[in-house]
């Protein structure tokens, strides 16, 4: 657990309390408290009035929701710190749910507001909204008036929030305690051991195809055991949904999700055909990937297989100083905000029993700062990791200008700052590690990183739509006519180069983005071809990039986001834009077939 050069880098979260059992966390829970009555109190029945309410009285009515939800936040993210970063221990768990119970009292007077908000007649709003007094909040001010005409009324809602505590929810929660409890009867060596689907998962990237058919055979295995429950929460919650869809009044099943994404169903379809055209780029790579691993016919379970065991370790200062200087060298600003993350302790990196795995950038509340959280191995793949989420930090720090209400980006932007991070680095590390082995090694991660976030994201969107279109024309769906609709989503991609064996026809099974959030995956290819186009135009265009970039980060989610990118150049609704990314992926293909010519 302590082999990690990380050990020792730890976060400092003294700017939001001095610690769990701070008496200014209950001070700040009971202000919070104190001004949502009083806010309550002066507001209700004020804003949805004839004519609407008056721009100053509407200004300073946000100025003080703000301020007041920025303060009952507060307490909420740093219990979230403190139990992420050591999760066994009893009191971080009471400080979070106490924060959370608290959190849910205070917004019980605040729940008014946005309904009365709504209510105000649609050209009394546009009036309020292109208020110059308003203009800080007038994207906020349009995106929850966006959801209005799918809206039902107040007791309509409130039965179906009701119902579906027992109702979807109840669903989701049934899949994800039988997907946590399932277990795979893993056979290696003359005996089996049953295993959990994530461990199960990563033997997939063994470089033992022994090792990883075996991992394919248990993990179909202990699919088809549950298959009978999880297929039938499959059709319920579809279905579900679809009845959701109609109550509101959208015409399409991807209409909430595009709605929250701020994207138009036109741009959606034109960034999935553009992506289907250049599957040959996947097959093209798997070509190549069967010969480094002397393969002469790849099949589904020999995707991750690693094509060199033996990367350089990296430890932590060497992998600081890497992504200090790749964020130095685009532009010295960001790289000074960079090197205040590790100076002032805003990072934790070292690898502790009982902290969550994983990594993530919080935002914090923009009056403080963001916080990040990894778990550093030394390995070269941390590194390109820390200068991911360093490219959250980045982004949130820049963007606290735009205030609590609009820092945030919606899905499809959020990762803008971390891949385009991780890209800069990565050219970094492809100077420091000159070594055509090296290089060819990172590069084929670089390229599946790519192909997981894009061309499987589209074959995973175009398996729902399917699955959707199918349990509304053929009522409830066997197993077995689902595993046909997953098996004709992703048989285009992989051709003959990738053979899918009848068992890969299960393993829509266990992924929960189906289930959680509808149509989420898309998100992932917008963001990842956008990212691209962008590393495009700053080689194009070099430091002039510089400041459009920095501001469209600084800018968070004030604005939809094709209107912000759009003050970069681009045009994500020129169907045509999305060839940009793509084209790049094809030519780290043929770099990478270059580099093994190289070696051969
Ligand atoms: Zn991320």
């Amino acid at each position: 657990m302590s082999a990690s050069t990380a050990a020792g880098v730890v976060w400092d979260l003294s700017d939001l309390y001095r610690g769990p059992d701070d008496p200014r966390i209950d001070r700040d829970l009971a202000s919070a408290h104190e001004r949502a009555r009083a806010f309550e109190a002066a507001h209700r029945g004020k804003v949805a009035v004839a004519g609407g309410p008056a721009p100053d009285f509407l200004l300073n009515a946000l100025k003080e929701l703000e301020s007041l939800s920025e303060q009952m936040d507060r307490s909420g993210v740093y219990a979230s710190l403190v139990h992420a970063a050591k999760t066994d221990e009893p009191a971080h768990g009471a400080l979070l749910s106490r924060t959370r119970e608290k959190r849910t009292e205070i917004n019980k007077h605040l729940i008014f507001f946005d309904l009365e908000w709504v209510q105000v007649a649609d050209a009394d709003a546009a009036r309020l909204a292109a208020d110059p007094r308003l203009a800080r909040y007038r994207h906020f001010l349009e995106q929850k008036r966006a959801w209005k005409p799918h809206y039902l009324s107040e007791p309509e809602e409130k039965v179906l929030e009701e119902k579906s505590v027992t109702g979807r929810a109840a669903f989701v929660r049934l899949f994800d305690e039988t997907v946590a409890a399932l277990r795979c009867p893993f056979e290696h060596g003359g005996h089996t051991e049953p295993m959990p689907v994530q461990q199960i998962l990563s033997k997939l990237y063994d470089p033992d195809r022994g090792v990883r058919r075996s991992a394919a055979a248990a993990l179909t295995q202990g699919l088809r055991d549950n298959a009978r429950l999880l297929t039938f929460v499959f059709n319920t919650l579809v279905l579900d949904h679809r009845s959701d869809c109609t109550l509101r009044r959208f015409d399409s099943v991807m209409g909430p999700r595009h709605l929250a994404n701020e994207i138009s169903d036109a741009v959606v379809e034109a960034l999935m055909t553009a992506t289907e055209r250049h599957q040959e780029t996947f097959r093209r790579y798997y070509r190549l990937k069967g010969r480094l691993l002397g393969l002469d016919q790849l099949y589904d379970y020999d995707r991750y297989a690693p094509v060199s065991g033996d990367l350089p370790s990296c430890d932590w200062a060497m992998a600081r100083e890497i992504v200090e200087g790749s964020y130095t060298a685009f532009d010295p600003k960001a790289g000074a905000i960079i090197r205040e993350f590790f100076a002032r302790h805003w990072i934790d990196a070292e690898l502790r029993p009982g902290k969550r795995g994983g990594a993530f950038s919080s935002s914090a509340v923009p009056s403080v700062h963001p916080y990040i959280l990894l778990n550093y191995t030394d390995k070269v793949r941390d590194v390109m990791t820390l200068a991911h989420e360093l490219g959250h930090g980045l982004h949130q720090y820049l963007s606290r200008g735009a205030g609590y209400f609009q820092c945030d980006t919606p899905l499809t932007t959020a990762e803008t700052a971390s891949v385009f991070g991780e890209m800069l680095t990565f050219r970094r590390l492809q100077v420091l590690y000159p070594e055509p082995r090296v290089r060819l090694a990172l590069l084929c991660g670089k390229i599946e990183d790519g192909f997981a976030t894009v061309f499987r994201q589209v074959v995973l969107t175009r398996f729902e739509q399917s699955l959707h279109r199918a349990r509304e024309e053929r009522g409830e769906l066997t197993t077995e006519q689902i595993n046909e609709l997953w098996t004709a989503a992703n048989a285009p991609m992989h051709g003959d180069v990738v053979r899918l064996t009848d068992d890969y026809g299960w393993w829509w099974l266990y992924i929960g983005h189906f289930i959680h959030v509808p149509f989420y995956c898309y998100a992932y290819a917008f963001g990842e071809l956008l990212v691209l186009a962008l590393v495009q135009k700053y080689t194009q265009e070099g430091s002039a990039f510089v400041p459009k970039y920095l501001e469209l980060l600084a800018s968070g989610g004030s604005d939809a986001p094709h209107v912000l990118l759009a003050k970069l150049g681009v045009d994500v609704t020129d169907p045509a834009f999305w060839e940009l990314g793509l084209r790049l992926l094809g030519d780290m293909v043929s770099d990478a077939e270059s580099l093994a010519a190289q070696l051969a």
